[in-house]
């Protein structure tokens, strides 16, 4: 209930999203070492030395996508699979891809034990996005890049939300929103955030 209290007095507001987040529980994607502090609204370690964001980020950035339930959504930055895991509440179909194997395996365990069957986690370097599977109806991005990678704004439909913070991973960095319309691209500044950084070309670890 607090959990909950808090996300809407920091601007979660969106009551899918709300419904979204009372009913996935963050416990299980939190490590053993944090499970006191799984519903802190705080960014906490997770294993590869990378973090589940805190939940009012992952509400805001949800809130911003406008997710219908028609929608196929493709997710960069499985991390603890988390975030996925309300994406699969809102849309039809998730992909979310991690460059880490072993966060997108732990995660599949998670989404599995939780009968959460339309999420496909995959293992790669997810500023390529996932061309096969092309064009995403959202896209979100959970690590910050300098500039919005060029192939994800290619797999954007037309009509087609992305999310994703920019800047240097030193400092703070910006949540944009993209959307494509058919004239082009709308860039829109949502807040000050901070991410570990999205790391292109490198392919996965
Ligand atoms: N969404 C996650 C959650 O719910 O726990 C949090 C994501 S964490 C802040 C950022 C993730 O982005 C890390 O797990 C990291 O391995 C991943 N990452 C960084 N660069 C990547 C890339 N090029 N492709 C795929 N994943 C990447």
């Amino acid at each position: 209930m607090q959990f909950l209290y808090t996300l809407r007095s920091r601007g979660v507001t969106d009551k899918r999203v709300l419904t979204a987040m009372e009913k996935i529980d963050r416990a299980p994607f939190v490590t053993d070492t944090f499970s006191d502090r799984a519903y802190d609204d705080t960014p906490l370690p997770i294993a590869c030395g990378q973090t589940i964001s805190q939940p009012t980020i992952v509400g805001l950035m949800t809130q911003a996508l406008e997710i219908e339930p028609r929608h196929k959504v493709l997710e960069i930055g499985t991390g603890s699979g988390y975030q996925a895991a309300i994406l699969s509440q809102l849309a039809r179909r998730v992909y979310t891809i991690d460059r880490h194997p072993r966060l997108v395996r732990a995660a599949r365990k998670l989404f599995e034990g939780m009968d959460l069957t339309n999420i496909t986690a995959i293992s790669g370097d997810g500023s390529f996005g996932l061309p096969e599977q092309a064009p995403f109806d959202r896209i979100l991005v959970t690590a910050a890049a300098e500039d919005p990678p060029g192939p994800l704004l290619a797999q954007l439909a037309v009509g087609g939300i992305m999310v994703l913070p920019v800047g240097q991973s030193d400092t703070v960095q910006s949540l944009i929103r993209v959307r494509r319309t058919e004239d082009g691209l709308d860039y829109e500044e949502l807040l000050p955030v901070r991410f570990v950084p999205l790391i292109e070309g490198l392919g996965q670890e």
